[in-house]
């Protein structure tokens, strides 16, 4: 049996200095993200106020899953619209109506801002009050961007959880403290959080996204909150502003970031490590055994991962710890030096870290290590993949449920996969 593995870790080797790059990107914009989300917020529609671009991005992106009313859709703005020559709040306002009163199951309905809408300067946080004051208490109007211009496809979460933060009611300095999970979970996995909370006898956990958005938890000074996460900065600047504080954890990835996690909120909350470490044990030891499967074909392979998803550095850090991959280069759109601090300390020594992107350079980096495996954007794996290299799809990692102990067995098939599929081929 392997020795337990720590529940926190305060320091660590230096990770070296971050190869900071800007250039042409290689990622989906923001809209991906309803995707996931409005699997997730039940009571809730996305209503993209975009182009046909838009539309079938998320068409695309969602079509093969779509066999009931989907709850999200596309408002699409014409030439005319484009050009001044009509009214694109009349039209906006003619088409929520429409929507709203086809739909009365709609609790929230969001407004995505896009490039078209943003390019016309679509004044969408003006259109969700003037909507919002319309339709109150029926339904709730609020609004975010998900524009190409202004984020990347994991920061459209980011920005529509931000616009949840004042949804959540305010509870007062006296309130009993309680726990939000903060980021998009399948509901298979929060609900194994929660029932882990539960048995270490903290029962009064909420989360952001709850499932419908009319039960988000309350706020205050005696809120703590986990980031499940890693790319939702400015959801975490909206809960500090209102009082909450961040539990410094690293993310449920793996044996390792699972007990941090939970570890560090059974701290925050007072539980006895003792204790904690008993609880545990037995879902370590499980989740051990399933990685161990994996680690045959993953010890010793060398890995790249592009910057897409802002995953990276935890998912990299429980590649190189728990099944001994060389990490070649760590690439992420963007480094939070306060929420990653703890991911990069518990990294191997001297791994080369990349913030931002400009792709060629780095596909030329690819080429010159060859990785055993690439992990990058839909547009760049054909290529890579024609070109020898086996590749995986960052977005599958975001869209399959990776956290925690009962999935981290799976998290490592996601990775020894492509590489039993080359190795296949090869033989
Ligand atoms: Fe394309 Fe912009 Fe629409 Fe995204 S928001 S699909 S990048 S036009």
């Amino acid at each position: 049996m392997n020795a337990p593995l720590p529940l926190s870790r305060t320091s660590g080797p230096d990770c070296g200095p971050v190869l900071k790059e800007k250039g042409q990107r290689e990622v989906f914009c923001g809209l991906t993200g309803i995707i996931w989300l409005h699997r997730k917020m039940q009571d809730a529609f996305f209503l993209v106020v975009g182009s046909r671009t838009c539309a079938h991005l998320l068409q695309s992106a969602a079509g093969v899953m779509i066999f009931a009313e989907p709850r999200f859709g596309t408002a699409i703005m014409e030439e005319r619209d484009l050009a001044g020559l009509a009214d694109a709040n009349d039209e906006l306002d003619r088409i929520v109506e429409q929507l709203l009163a086809r739909r009365p199951e709609i609790k929230t309905l969001f407004l995505v801002g896009s490039c078209p809408s943003e390019v016309i300067k679509l004044d969408l946080a003006k259109a969700a009050q003037r909507l919002g004051a319309k339709h109150a208490p029926d339904v709730r109007i609020l609004n975010y961007s998900g524009s190409g211009i202004e984020t990347t496809f994991t920061e459209g979460e980011d920005a529509c959880l931000a616009s949840l933060v004042p949804e959540m009611h305010e509870l007062p300095a006296d309130a009993a403290p309680n726990l939000v999970i903060v980021g998009s979970l399948p509901d298979i996995v929060e609900d194994q959080f929660r029932r882990l909370f539960g048995k270490l006898g903290i029962t009064n956990v909420g989360s952001l996204p709850e499932r419908a958005v009319a039960d988000l938890p309350g706020i205050g000074p005696n809120t703590r909150y986990l980031l499940a996460q890693p790319f939702l900065g400015d959801t975490a600047q909206y809960l500090n502003e209102r009082g909450a504080r961040r539990i410094d954890a690293l993310f449920p990835f793996g044996v390792e970031g699972t007990s941090d996690w939970i570890g560090a909120a059974a701290e925050a909350f007072g539980i006895d490590t003792a204790r904690v470490a008993e609880l545990l044990a037995p879902y370590q030891e499980r989740a051990r055994t399933a990685i161990a499967h994996q680690r045959e074909r993953l010890e010793g392979r060398s890995i790249f991962f592009m910057p897409d998803s802002q995953l990276e550095v935890p998912l990299a850090r429980f590649l190189a710890n728990e099944l001994g991959m060389v990490l070649t280069e760590v690439g992420t759109p963007y480094l939070h030096q306060g929420h990653m601090a703890r991911e990069l300390a518990a990294m191997p020594a001297g791994v080369q870290l990349s913030e931002g992107q400009d792709v060629d350079r780095q596909l030329d980096r690819v080429r010159g290590i060859r990785p055993d495996l690439t992990v990058c954007g839909l547009g760049l794996a054909n290529p890579l993949e024609s070109e020898g290299l086996s590749t995986k799809w960052a977005i599958e990692l975001v869209f399959s449920p990776i956290h925690g102990f009962d999935q981290a067995g799976d998290l490592a098939e996601l990775f020894a996969r492509p590489l039993r599929r080359r190795d296949v081929l090869r033989v």
